[in-house]
């Protein structure tokens, strides 16, 4: 086993960096400087109070598919799971993320899970508020007190690139209107999962959720048990099951431990009860997923012995 320190992990990136180029940067994300295709950063943040860093762990990128973990505690938090069940299922889905076909072939009243888009848009429904501005101060202020960065911010320029590609994300909303799933205004549903997938995070911060999911629910900043034990099992066995889209078959295999990927580039991990993981590598494949961070999260696993179902 491999001792974890910054040398070990600057040569895990490097040794990581070259599976770059079997990706490419998601092009309807605007040309921010985090969406060059040669980078790779990682943090892991440990229970016992250890930080550790790699590559350009200080790049920021949208937060994208990675806020679709916070979406689910916040409506689970205000809703419970049995409603929060109703809308959406539990089940994996062997399709890309953002697939129309499959939102009929499960349960025609709900999507798979919500890890894909269709979820995460019913998802964001549920999320308590007198209004959208309300509903993402929530978010936001959920997500600052869960990282202990009061800065994180909407980025201007994504979110109005989100609004203007989102005729995709429009269609499985308004298909799930005329089938009764999303029963709130849908154009309002809609300008949140925008907002929300607009928030800047750097390796840090997501290393922070991590480990946030990683050490039971706690505030970082005083301990405060922020979401009962129930749920955050709930969201780190659908992490495990349906986070990484159509490859998390593959991903439970040679990972082995919950993990959320986001089409900027973004992985958040969680080794329950040992770290949390926060990855930046914007060259991303067909599926959604970060080449090189996918390479950076399988050296992880291998040598510093991590997947929950057994090493060798
Ligand atoms: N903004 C993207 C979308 O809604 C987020 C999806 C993702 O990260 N996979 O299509």
């Amino acid at each position: 086993m491999h001792k974890l320190n910054n040398d070990y992990l600057e040569d895990a990136v490097e040794d990581s960096m070259p599976f770059a180029a079997q990706g490419e940067v998601n092009t309807s994300l605007p040309d921010l400087d985090g969406t060059k295709k040669d980078l790779l950063g990682v943090t892991i943040l440990t229970t016992d109070q250890q930080k550790f860093t790699g590559g350009n762990w200080e790049q920021t990128v949208p937060m994208q598919s990675t806020s679709k973990i916070i979406s689910l505690m916040l409506a689970l938090h205000d809703f419970g799971k049995d409603r929060v069940f109703q809308a959406v299922g539990m089940e994996p889905m062997g399709d890309f993320f953002n697939s129309i076909s499959q939102l009929e072939s499960y349960d025609t009243s709900k999507p798979f899970n919500p890890m894909i888009n269709a979820g995460a848009i019913a998802v964001s429904a549920l999320i308590k508020g007198h209004n959208n501005n309300n509903r993402f101060e929530r978010y936001l202020h959920f997500l600052q007190r869960v990282t202990d960065n009061q800065e994180l911010h909407l980025n201007e320029q994504v979110y109005e690139a989100e609004k203007a590609n989102g005729a995709r994300n429009r269609a499985l909303a308004y298909f799930m209107e005329s089938v009764g799933t999303l029963i709130t205004d849908v154009e309002e549903a809609l300008d949140l999962y925008f907002r929300i997938n607009s928030v800047m995070m750097n390796c840090d911060d997501f290393a922070k959720v991590g480990l946030f999911l990683a050490r039971g629910g706690r505030a970082p900043d005083n301990d405060e048990k922020l979401i009962p034990a129930n749920h955050l099992r709930t969201v780190n066995a659908i992490m495990m099951t349906s986070g990484m889209y159509n490859s998390s078959g593959r991903h439970a295999v040679e990972v082995g431990f919950p993990c959320k990927s986001g089409v900027s580039g973004s992985i958040i991990g969680v080794v329950p009860g040992l770290m949390g993981i926060g990855i930046v590598g914007p060259a991303i494949d067909e599926k959604g997923n970060s080449t090189a961070g996918g390479a950076l999260l399988r050296k992880l696993s291998q040598d510093l012995e991590l997947n929950l179902f057994g090493d060798g």
